[in-house]
């Protein structure tokens, strides 16, 4: 392997197998496969449907509290089922489809990195196959029908000052977040004051992650909550008669995405909500593909596991059915240093102290994983350059020490290869034909104030929750609407196991401040807001944008 190539470089000189023949290994009868071009495909979900099929084995990848930069939880889900795929395993992925606002913002792209990518990744990472314009055009089909219907007599009886649906765009546009439509006269509708989300913050990119199909999709659209009356009364999707068309808009989309990784297992990369607002992960559709297919099943949740395993296990694994047999925790040596309180600017200088202090927040995750929620877990320590021998052997010696189940990976190096001790120690945990019993965090029949402190307490280890006085109004509101039952999506910063991004490690004797709480009715949960929650990301002062181009034989640079 070279090490000094970008992600881009390696992607680009990458053999690739055409997407049929990745099909065809994979199993799937050419009847569903719809092709986009030689090296992506869609799959139709009635491949499901049809086809009695044994599902194989779930592998959950999550993460320490992350630094800014991601620490490698898609190159790890990459390259440990390419691991899992040299051990004999017929392995698929499954991923997040990356959206174009990080990819010109900071992140650059979202394929994973180094020698364990999928590819292609200048197609991932660009339009794709079109789902997430499919999405944004479904949301704005239902934004335009309701300002039409205000404007035809608002027979159900809009509040103009409440309707809570937005445009959305895909793009990180800080001047759209807050804008007036509907000037310019009486023709023009009747102005009110409206914003734009960025795509994957919507409820219908929720939706469509959470929908088991066509009918469960049309469903969900029709239970969303857009707007309410001046009585307080909700008015939702449905009431508009929205449903049918957005759905017809999305029917295509939701067919799962087949690409594969540079060592040409086959990986499925589809929808992408945000973490925070949302769940955070690929949809169930993928999921459930990747399941039907293979004899394991590899895949990531966002953030943290405080947030994103916790989200996938309570809302995901809670309302679909699917269990994993075993979770992977990834960590970090830069990460790491930094919760035990190094400097940002100093994480490439080794520092056995720091890395020693750091190690509560890898082993609070692992409690959660095995203690809340009854899972096997094994520790990655996904090796970066700059660590030295001594770091990563401390990392190993204390999880061995407190009988923490740990192996070291370097597939960002060396691809599949590079991830053998993983493998073989997950294939271990996975022994078991069934999938162990998954205990959640909270019971739906709980009060949603209780909810939220069981996580608060179990998976954060807070003392406790304060509800600001307008999250506690609109608890009581969702409680007597009805909306009690459903699940919390927790929004919180994935810095720290607080609310409070500054505080690291594995932090005791503090409270979660609760500021707002909103219903997501058709994804079927209830969005808990701590701190403040872009919806609508801005670009930074030297956006990745600038530094992106195309040839003129069509080759994309600069994408990372
Ligand atoms: P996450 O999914 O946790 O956000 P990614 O897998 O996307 O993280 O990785 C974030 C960035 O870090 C990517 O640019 C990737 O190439 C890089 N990266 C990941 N693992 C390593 C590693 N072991 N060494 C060097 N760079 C890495
Ligand atoms: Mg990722």
């Amino acid at each position: 392997s070279d090490v000094t190539k970008s992600d881009i470089e390696i992607a680009q000189e990458a053999q690739t197998l055409p997407i049929a023949e990745v099909a065809k290994r994979a199993g799937v009868p050419d009847a569903y496969l719809e092709q986009y071009g030689t090296r992506k495909a869609k799959v139709d979900y009635n491949l499901l449907r049809d086809h009695a099929h044994k599902p194989g084995k779930l592998v959950l990848v999550t993460a320490i509290n992350p630094t800014p930069a991601g620490e490698g939880k898609t190159t790890t889900t990459v390259g440990l089922g390419d691991a899992l795929a040299r051990a004999g395993k017929k392995t698929v992925i499954a991923l997040r489809e990356p959206s174009l606002g990080p990819v010109f913002g900071i992140k650059g792209g979202a394929a994973g990195g180094g020698y364990a990518q999928v590819v292609p990744m200048e197609d991932i990472n660009l339009h794709f196959t079109g789902d997430f314009h499919a999405i944004s055009a479904a949301n704005n089909l239902l934004a335009a029908l309701i300002d039409n219907h205000i404007h035809q007599g608002n027979a159900l009886g809009f509040d103009v000052r409440k309707v809570s649906w937005k445009r959305v765009v895909d793009m990180n546009d800080r001047a759209l977040r807050d804008i007036v439509v509907g000037l310019g006269g009486k023709v023009n509708g009747f102005p009110r004051q409206d914003g734009f989300d960025i795509t994957v913050a919507s409820e219908v990119m929720a939706v469509f992650c959470l929908a088991t199909d066509i009918n469960d999709l049309k469903e969900r659209l029709a239970r969303m909550v857009v707007g309410y009356t001046a009585a307080d009364e909700p008015i939702t999707a449905g009431q508009l008669k929205a449903e049918g068309a957005m759905c017809a808009l999305l029917k295509d989309a939701l067919k799962p995405n087949l690409v594969q990784t540079l060592e040409g297992t086959p990986a499925f990369v589809h929808g992408g909500p945000f973490a925070n607002i949302a769940h955070g992960c690929n949809s169930i559709m993928a999921t459930r593909m990747a399941l039907a297919l293979g004899d394991y099943a590899v895949t990531e949740a966002g953030f943290g596991a405080d947030l994103g395993a916790e989200k996938f296990l309570d809302i995901k694994c809670r309302l679909t059915g699917v269990r994993p047999h075993a979770v992977v925790v990834v960590a970090t040596v830069r990460a790491l240093k930094m919760h035990g309180g190094a400097d940002k600017a100093s994480l490439g200088q080794e520092d056995l102290a720091a890395l020693e202090a750091g190690l509560p927040n890898l082993l609070q995750h692992v409690e959660n994983v095995t203690g809340v929620f009854g899972l096997p877990c094994v520790v990655a320590i996904n090796r970066f350059p700059t660590d030295t021998d001594a770091e990563v052997a401390l990392i190993a010696e204390r999880c061995r020490e407190l009988g923490v189940n740990v192996a070291l990976s370097n597939v960002w190096a060396e691809g599949g290869a590079g991830g053998a001790a993983l493998a073989a120690e997950v294939i271990r945990l996975c022994e078991g034909e069934d999938a162990p019993e998954l205990s959640f965090s909270y019971e739906l029949d709980q009060p949603l104030r209780q909810k939220i402190e069981a996580v608060a307490k179990r998976i954060y280890r807070a003392d406790g929750v304060t509800f600001e006085a307008r999250a506690a109004k609109e608890l009581d509101k969702l409680e007597q609407l009805g909306f009690g039952h459903l699940p919390i999506c927790m929004a919180k910063t994935p810095a720290s196991f607080t609310d409070d991004a500054s505080r690291v490690g594995a932090p005791r004797g503090f409270s979660v401040t609760v500021r707002d709480v909103r219903v997501s009715a058709g994804a079927g949960f209830v969005v808990v807001l701590t701190g403040s929650i872009m919806t609508m990301p801005g670009l930074g002062k030297s956006p990745a944008a600038e530094r992106i181009d195309v040839d003129e034989t069509g080759r994309i640079s600069g994408l990372f």
